[in-house]
């Protein structure tokens, strides 16, 4: 165990600037916890490291990133007038476009004046004796309040992958996840990407129009279907307004929290020929709701290889050259299993006569050299390097943070053999410290916001709860912790999630516990695991009131 910055009860108390909340990151979750904290009274501060609002649509800026839910849901929900005044212009929103919506609720809700921008949090430290948090910055300053709230995102912690000779490279290198903000330019240049998950697969057709030529490094193939994005239909728009309530009420009665064609229940009740007129249908339509034909896709690898096939099928007609097509045809996981992509045109790109597949299975790469990417058989000489690599995903950017609990207990001490928490919601041995779409919630698995709404609506009454019964703190037990990460495995575990080695599970990242993150029971199923146990008076969290404060002090002194 170790003890960063315990001020408790020193005199530099009183010189630190008080608040009821402190929330970590300005995206989708902490602003709307930031409009919900004001609606209860409380003073809140959210510290963000970015010089804006977006989370997630403020960092990923590179050519195509796009999102892969329909822009009618992926929006906010909890302002009718928000939703009817905002104009989407596309099928699937383009990352400019949801940044611009971004600005525009912080506009509306007024929200800028309560955010420290360009402010990183490195630390914060729970101060036993006064049961509040002190939260350290890299600007130096500090901030205290009783409760603390991170929003830090799950995908938010980019990773670059250490590569021999990455920092040798004597040309550009730039990471998806933190792309520049200035135009950049690759026209005439030789580029190589490497990594082809949702950003790579997003990324690759836009660099290929620019390049002279593109080399894809591709160490695992991944399945995705077409976007089929297209400009915002005014009917189909217009159907979405006059019925909102109804339809978002609708879709969190969905595993997802997204309003997809409804499944049919199996894969394997059906004739090939009925399903693969199904497959087509769905293809043609485009979008992640393709892994959604049948229910049992996820659960059954029989039904599962059905659409699996399908797929490879579709790359093999659409990739002119059948060994690049091999090499793009995912065969070492079930379909699903990990994040499925929606792209524009992605395997068509590799018809390119600009475009080259390297197949880092059978040729890896062995060091970054000033030139480019050397693997066993070639060098590629590149002028710029563009890493699509991924998140240290779910407990990234909290690991990222000194964050200490009672008595000097770290998390990263904690979660050492990987993350544990009570709905992913609170974690025993730091009271008071919420996370919004924690490891061990659906988060990932879901139309973010969905998830992100219900679990900031939960702490937010959580907090008024807290306040009504004047408590000095709320914390998750150790046993209602244990019992809910044994759900969130078993969950999994009946699923065919766990046969892929995903970011799900951590294993993108070296050393990191492969522990299965998030809970896949569904949102349903979770929020009504939430709202019972608030309804049970927070059955599982101990809660502590301030009229015990003395004895509490006494106790932890
Ligand atoms: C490329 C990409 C595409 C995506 N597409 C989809 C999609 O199609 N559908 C979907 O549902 N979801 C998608 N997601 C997931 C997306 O992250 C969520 O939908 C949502 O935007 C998350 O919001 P958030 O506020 O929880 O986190 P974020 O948007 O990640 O915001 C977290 C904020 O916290 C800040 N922060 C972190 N650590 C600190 C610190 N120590 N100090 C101060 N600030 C800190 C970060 O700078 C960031 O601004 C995508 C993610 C990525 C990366």
């Amino acid at each position: 165990m170790q003890q960063i910055d315990n001020l408790g009860g020193s005199p530099d108390r009183g010189a630190i600037e008080p608040f009821d909340v402190v929330i970590v990151g300005a995206g989708f979750a902490g602003m709307y916890m930031l409009h919900l904290t004001r609606g209860l009274g409380l003073a809140a501060v959210v510290l963000e490291t970015a010089s804006d609002v977006g989370g997630t649509w403020f960092w990923n800026r590179y050519p195509g990133a796009r999102c892969d839910v329909e822009s009618m849901q992926y929006s906010y929900s909890f302002s009718e007038e928000l939703q009817q005044e905002w104009h989407w212009t596309e099928r699937y929103a383009s990352q400019s476009e949801i940044l611009r919506y971004a600005n525009h609720v912080a506009d509306k809700f007024d929200l800028r004046r309560d955010i420290v921008f360009d402010t990183k949090v490195v630390s914060a430290v729970f101060q036993d004796t006064e049961s509040e948090w002190i939260v350290s910055t890299d600007q130096g300053k500090r901030y205290r309040a009783k409760w603390c709230v991170m929003a830090t995102g799950c995908l938010s912690a980019a990773q670059t992958p250490a590569i021999t000779g990455l920092d040798t490279f004597s040309g550009n290198i730039h990471h998806t996840g933190n792309w520049p903000h200035e135009q950049v330019d690759l026209s005439g240049q030789k580029v190589g990407v490497i990594g082809t998950g949702s950003s790579g697969i997003q990324v690759v057709p836009e660099l290929a129009k620019q390049a002279e030529h593109l080399y894809v490094f591709q160490r695992t193939p991944n399945f995705s279907i077409p976007a089929r994005n297209q400009p915002m239909d005014s009917q189909y728009e217009n159907l979405w307004k006059e019925n909102y309530a109804e339809r978002r009420a609708k879709a969190r009665t969905t595993s997802s929290g997204i309003l997809y064609d409804p499944a049919s229940p199996s894969a394997l009740a059906v004739s090939p020929e009925e399903r693969q007129k199904e497959y087509e249908r769905r293809w043609a339509a485009g979008g992640t709701g393709f892994a959604s034909t049948y229910s049992d896709l996820i659960k059954n690898e029989e039904a599962n290889s059905t659409a699996a096939e399908f797929v490879r099928g579709k790359i093999r007609e659409v990739v002119a050259d059948p060994k690049v097509a091999d090499i793009l045809a995912p065969v070492d996981h079930p379909i699903g299993s990990k994040r499925i992509c929606a792209d524009a045109m992605y395997f068509e790109t590799f018809n390119r006569s600009n475009v080259t597949l390297v197949d880092l299975r059978t040729d890896p790469i062995q060091t970054i050299s000033p030139e480019g990417v050397v693997t066993g058989t070639d060098v590629y000489e590149l002028d710029t390097l563009v890493l699509a690599t991924g998140f240290d995903a779910m407990t990234g950017a909290l690991s990222k943070i000194d964050i200490v609990g009672r008595q000097g207990l770290t998390l990263r001490e904690k979660w050492k053999d990987g993350p544990n928490t009570f709905l992913g919601l609170m974690t025993s041995g730091f009271p008071n410290l919420f996370i919004v779409t924690g490891p061990g919630s659906p988060s990932v698995m879901t139309n973010v916001i969905v998830a992100i709404e219900d679990n900031v609506k939960w702490i937010a009454d959580c907090l008024a709860d807290m306040i009504g019964l004047s408590a000095e703190y709320i914390e998750a037990t150790s046993a209602a912790e244990e019992n809910w990460m044994n759900q969130v495995r078993e969950a999994a575990e009946g699923t065919l999630y766990t046969k892929a080695r995903s970011w799900y599970l951590g294993v993108n990242i070296p050393g990191k516990p492969a522990v299965f993150m998030p809970y896949v029971g569904g949102i349903p199923a979770y929020q009504s695991f939430c709202d019972e146990v608030a309804a049970k008076g927070y059955e599982g969290f101990q809660i502590g009131l301030e009229a015990d404060r003395p004895a509490i002090r006494q106790l932890r002194a």
